[in-house]
């Protein structure tokens, strides 16, 4: 059960994503989560930084819509100033919002890639409908939500704990995670 929580890739921000790589190996889409993944929990809008990749996922021919398990207000807050599509209160790990993100872009599985800062929400979810997983590390652990921070990240920690023992969890050097 431990293993659907591995994603394919994992990296410390959405900058380090190789996009050109993954475009070129077929992929067309990506589902993002916001909270701590794009910004940090408690921050409203997107750094110009990230104004700047959301640019250049298009340019490279990518399209992208935040799937947030966030409320109406905060998601449309973020992504409406930037044109962004978005599905709120969307209750990750359950397959509908990611197959509603799908159909919204019109792209298959195989196209899709999911990225997000929770095993058990973004990566457990993405993994079970087949989609291409990439964890990064989350901007700011101290915003967190109770649910998240309470449970969600405690389950994480058994995990890897689990998944270390059974040799399908590799420390990378500069990762920050417990
Ligand atoms: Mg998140």
């Amino acid at each position: 059960m431990f293993k659907m929580l591995v994603p394919k890739l994992r990296v410390n921000t959405v900058f380090d994503i190789n996009l050109e790589e993954l475009y070129e190996q077929g992929y067309r889409g990506i589902i993002s989560d916001l909270d701590n993944t794009l910004v940090g929990a408690k921050a409203p809008l997107a750094t110009p930084e990230l104004v700047a990749w959301f640019k250049k996922v298009k340019e490279i021919g990518f399209q992208l819509i935040i799937v947030s398990n966030n409320q109406l207000e905060r998601v449309s807050k973020f992504a409406t100033p930037l044109d962004i599509q978005y599905v709120h209160k969307a209750r990750k790990p359950i397959n509908a919002p990611f197959r509603k993100a799908m159909k919204m872009m019109n792209l298959t599985n195989e196209q899709t890639i999911v990225v997000g800062d929770q095993m058990l929400t973004d990566v457990y979810g993405g993994n079970r409908l087949g989609l291409y997983t990439v964890l990064v590390l989350p901007i700011a652990i101290n915003e967190e939500g109770f649910m998240t921070r309470f449970f969600n990240r405690r389950v994480e920690r058994i995990a890897l704990t689990r998944l270390r023992k059974q040799g399908l969890w590799t420390d990378i050097e500069e990762e920050k995670k417990p």
